[in-house]
């Protein structure tokens, strides 16, 4: 049987066994990686560009793979996604965010909010799920407001009841709804009235050449003023430079994430972060 599965792999090119091969061991390492506990979150500021302060945070998986160091999330949310994974990385994200967010909100800032991730696949299952999540954050005395849930806008072409049901749940228990890359994807825009979202996360893809590109500014403008329109808050993700941060702020837009504040960091060096801005 073992020669045959290798003859199997002759079937392929060396380049495809290469990719299967990594593709299967990647998996097996990430369920042990989540079985020992050894997966991270770390999380990066989200600044009020009006106040220059930090409001809220993103929470983003680390995977410190022993042979291969950092894995990046853009090679292993898509197997998490594919293996089934995704779920137990979501929950671990989401008790990880609400452990921090209660501290912060205790010591630093009443009103402070962490953004969780949560990726087509893993939205689209159990509604029993979030019904724990919900509860989780009642007996931690937290409100819904703590914690804002990422979501992407191709989940709401879909418009199936199943998806408007989980936001109704996420809206009567308080808490928010971003929408995430906002721009890289369908973009038809009649769904933003017709579900209740909070916020945009203008992608970063816009931001990158904001200084260069005239239309880029002009989009931004477009988005910031609709949004504002709709009631909803604009969040520009991939900041990184005081050029862009002033166009931003030029544009009306509500909140900026990226390098030129932090990168995403463990939570003990997000908490120094937060304790020099009190000290200020
Ligand atoms: P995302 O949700 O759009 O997250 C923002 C990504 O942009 C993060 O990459 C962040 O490190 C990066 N970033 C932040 N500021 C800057 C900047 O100024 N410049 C540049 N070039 N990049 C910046 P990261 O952590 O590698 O995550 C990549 C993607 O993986 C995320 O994109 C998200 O789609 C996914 N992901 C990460 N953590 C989770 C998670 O816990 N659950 C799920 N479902 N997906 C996750
Ligand atoms: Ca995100
Ligand atoms: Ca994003
Ligand atoms: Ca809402």
């Amino acid at each position: 049987a073992k020669a045959q599965g290798r003859n199997r792999f002759s079937y392929f090119t060396p380049g495809l066994q290469t990719a299967a091969l990594t593709r299967l061991r990647l998996t097996n390492d990430l369920r042990a990686a989540i079985a020992d506990n050894s997966l991270r979150v770390y999380f990066q500021p989200i600044v009020d560009i009006h106040t220059g302060r930090i409001q809220k945070a993103e929470a983003l998986v680390r995977w410190p793979h022993a042979q291969l160091g950092f894995v990046s999330p853009m090679e292993f949310i898509p197997i998490a996604e594919t293996s089934g994974l995704i779920v137990a990385i979501g929950d671990l994200v989401f008790r990880e965010a609400v452990i921090w967010v209660k501290k912060w909100r205790e010591l630093y800032h009443p009103d402070f909010q962490i953004s969780v991730n949560q990726s087509p696949i893993e939205f689209q299952g159990d509604q029993e799920r979030y019904v724990n999540w919900i509860h989780h954050l009642a007996l931690q005395n937290l409100p819904g407001q703590a914690i804002t849930v990422e979501i992407t806008e191709g989940l709401l072409l879909d418009a199936s009841q199943k998806i408007a049901s989980k936001l109704l749940q996420f809206r009567d228990a308080g808490i928010q709804v971003a929408l995430d890359d906002f721009g890289t994807g369908y973009s038809s825009l009649s769904y933003l009235k017709k579900f209740d979202i909070d916020y945009l996360k203008i992608d970063q893809s816009f931001i990158r050449n904001l200084a260069s590109d005239k239309s880029d500014i002009a989009l931004s403008e477009a988005i910031i003023m609709m949004a504002h329109k709709l009631d909803l808050k604009v969040v520009a993700e991939g900041v990184e430079t005081q050029q862009q941060h002033d166009l931003l702020k030029q544009a009306g837009c509500d909140f900026a994430q990226g390098y030129l504040f932090s990168k995403p960091v463990p939570p003990e060096e997000f908490e120094i972060l937060l304790q020099q801005q009190n000290n200020s």
